[in-house]
């Protein structure tokens, strides 16, 4: 059997029992191994019953001599029996485990590790394990030993657990797969050994050594998984080359009706630079909510345009697509440049959409199926990249002949995962604000203060002209909204406009028509809607200038950086802008991350601070696609992220050497 074999190879696991692994995240036997125990019980003084002392940990080989199930005075049903060895007698609880006499009569022998109390104030050991000793001899397993208790799910308990990974431990053969000078060198214990110290130590020293192992493996993999995409996307040329005449290009940026700021003119020379090669660019771009990434990719598609190539442009929503769609059209028609929105509600429509040279195509995933002849495509812009799955990203980046690409992110990706997951990527962050951007003022508003919130809205509306977003949470998490949501919103919806009656309230969720969508929008970008209600479907690029209070409920619901993001939709006009932030918690992580919000007015600081506090689930959602979760190693250890990305970067250059890493980096687990 090998690592990469699936759990069912293994004796008795049947598919129920497979079933069960997945939810745990383990389908191969590799899984199982990295699927490491969540904290370990020391069971490994052995000792005889005439030495036990109340309140310590141990273990004793016994016999039973006597057992029953009984009734307390409480009416708890107890199972009470009492063991003896060659030094003396103690009896043994437990509770309602009625099945035990069963496998536990008297004249058997067992061992049993437990801590000692009292019963009716006499020694006693206290819901033990137990592990029946049999007449051959052979080491205890689940007790009289460091015992690793595993992360359970309904149905298998650590018990279980155990015994298939020492079935998958017995069975399979664990060759490691990096050579012995590399592991001296950085002091790394052999694979097989390393998977028998976390799972059957002898003492906590050793599962730290066997987890440094696998946390250095489960890094190193993904380091090598995106050298090797870097390694092939590198074997790519260009179909249609780009040739970069910057002064060709200045006209352009010339006619913005802002400067640039420093960051926007360093991007859009690393872009610049990438464009004018032979090997497709594969960039992200990393700036916060409102640092200006449109039209640092507005600048690719006029340099792609200038040599009479067709750009596309590619955003998650609807709503951001036309945005983008309006913004480029008054950016790009001074200059002749034809633009098309294709989205799935849209019929193509622009005048010049069948003409095939120098033009830009804005739209959502619909432009991977679109029947518009990409042949002449030499830009491609992924915009908010973390919303799109792997397959549609490459699928659009193949149907186009691997052209240049622009992926875009608001999401502050922390560096440790900057380096571990987007390694392939060439990396570009706008790291200022445009000028004369202000700190939008923060507030956690507890539910007793809500009222006096609503007038504060209420009279900021009416003296100041000016408009609120007020987002409701999705109940369940998940990507898209569900009819529960749905009606949730609504609901809140009524309560506003009641609350607000000398308001004029606009409900916005996901599941409206297209056309519908685009008219309350209007109406809120024209100023005949007042507060906006929806879900969270604003989080993404709207950009409406004269809304300036950002109300989000249940607030404690949102990460970190999603919370940023909404706070970013406001904030961006010359008025002072807020973000209330209503919550019920007013103590606990929940309560300070919060708190962080009113404090921080950075995407990456907060980032990484629910980075530490939650996982990186957070920080993308937690049904973003492409995004590993970590089982051993952890976010934080940036030390051992740089080693497994040096090493990765070693093997890369030297493939031939590691015949069995190649082998499974195809495999592609
Ligand atoms: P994001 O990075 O969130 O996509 P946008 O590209 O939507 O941000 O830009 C936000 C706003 O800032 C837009 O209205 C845009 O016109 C404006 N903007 C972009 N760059 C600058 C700049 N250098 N100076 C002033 N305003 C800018
Ligand atoms: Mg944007």
């Amino acid at each position: 059997m090998n690592l990469e074999d699936g759990v069912s190879n293994l004796p008795k696991i049947g598919p129920f029992f497979a079933r069960m692994f997945e939810k745990l995240g383990v389908r191969t036997i590799e899984n199982l191994f990295y699927h490491v125990p969540s904290r370990y019980l020391d069971y490994s003084l052995v000792t005889t019953i005439n030495k036990l002392r109340a309140n310590e940990v141990v273990t004793i080989h016994a016999k039973i001599i006597s057992i029953a199930n009984i009734f307390s005075k409480k009416g708890i049903r107890m199972q009470i029996g009492s063991v003896e060895d060659a030094t003396g007698k103690i009896m043994v609880v437990w509770f309602n485990q009625p099945f035990l006499i069963k496998t536990l009569y008297p004249g058997r022998l067992v061992s049993l590790s437990g801590k000692v109390g009292f019963f009716n104030r006499k020694l006693c050991i206290n819901s033990p394990d137990y592990e029946i000793l049999d007449s051959e001899e052979k080491e205890t397993f689940h007790t009289g030993r460091f015992v690793p208790i595993y992360s359970e799910t309904a149905g298998l308990s650590s018990k279980w657990i155990r015994t298939k990974i020492r079935d998958a431990f017995n069975f399979v053969s664990i060759d490691d797969y990096l050579p012995n000078d590399l592991l001296t060198k950085f002091g790394f214990v052999d694979f097989k050994e390393a998977i028998r110290e976390v799972h059957f130590p002898k003492d906590l020293k050793e599962v730290e050594e066997g987890r440094g192992r696998l946390a250095f493996n489960e890094l190193l993999n993904l380091q090598l998984k995106s050298e090797f995409r870097k390694l092939n996307w590198n074997k790519n040329k260009v179909k249609n080359k780009i040739s970069v005449n910057s002064s060709a290009i200045q006209p352009f940026i010339a006619s913005l009706p802002f400067d640039m700021t420093e960051s926007q003119n360093k991007t859009i020379d690393e872009i610049l630079k990438d464009l004018n090669r032979d090997i497709p660019m594969n960039r992200l771009l990393e700036g916060d909510v409102g640092s200006g990434k449109t039209v640092v990719a507005a600048v690719g598609a006029f340099a792609s345009f200038l040599n009479g190539y067709q750009s596309l442009i590619m955003a998650p929503t609807q709503i951001l697509a036309n945005q983008h769609y309006q913004t480029l059209k008054k950016l790009f028609s001074p200059f002749g440049i034809g633009i098309s929105l294709i989205t799935s509600d849209t019929r193509l429509h622009s005048p010049g959409a069948k003409a095939t040279g120098g033009q830009v195509f804005v739209g959502t995933h619909s432009l991977i199926h679109s029947k518009v002849n990409f042949d002449k495509v030499a830009f491609v812009v992924i915009d908010e990249q973390h919303r799109f799955g792997v397959e549609q990203r490459t699928h659009l980046v193949k149907k186009t002949g691997t052209p240049h690409v622009l992926t875009m992110t608001a999401t502050p990706i922390p560096r440790t995962i900057a380096l571990t997951s987007y390694g392939d990527l060439d990396l570009s962050i706008l790291k200022e604000m445009p000028k004369g951007r202000q700190k939008i003022n923060t507030w956690v508003v507890p539910e007793t203060k809500r009222e006096r919130a609503c007038e504060w809205i209420e009279s900021r509306i009416l003296n100041f002209d000016t408009q609120a977003f007020w987002v409701c949470p999705l109940i369940e998490e998940s990507k898209s909204e569900t009819m529960k949501d749905i009606k949730n919103v609504t609901s809140e919806y009524k309560l506003l406009a009641s609350r607000f009656n000398k308001q004029r309230v606009g409900l916005l969720h996901g599941r409206l028509k297209v056309k519908q969508k685009d008219e309350i929008l209007e109406n809120f970008r024209s100023g005949k809607i007042d507060i906006l209600v929806s879900t969270p479907v604003v989080e993404v690029g709207i950009d409406i200038p004269n809304a300036t209070i950002m109300v989000v409920e249940a607030a404690e619901r949102f990460g970190l950086a999603q919370l940023h993001q909404l706070r970013g939709r406001v904030g961006r006009g010359a008025k002072q802008s807020y973000c209330l932030l209503f919550s019920n918690f007013h103590s606990g992580t929940a309560y300070r991350r919060l708190k962080a919000m009113e404090k921080s007015q950075s995407g990456f600081e907060l980032a990484e601070l629910d980075l530490k506090i939650r996982g990186p689930g957070e920080i993308f959602g937690t049904a973003q696609s492409g995004f590993p979760e970590l089982k051993v190693a952890s976010w934080s250890d940036i030390e051992l992220i740089k080693t497994a990305k040096d090493v990765a970067r070693d093997i890369i250059k030297n493939l031939n050497k590691y015949p069995r890493l190649v082998s499974r980096l195809k495999i592609g687990n």
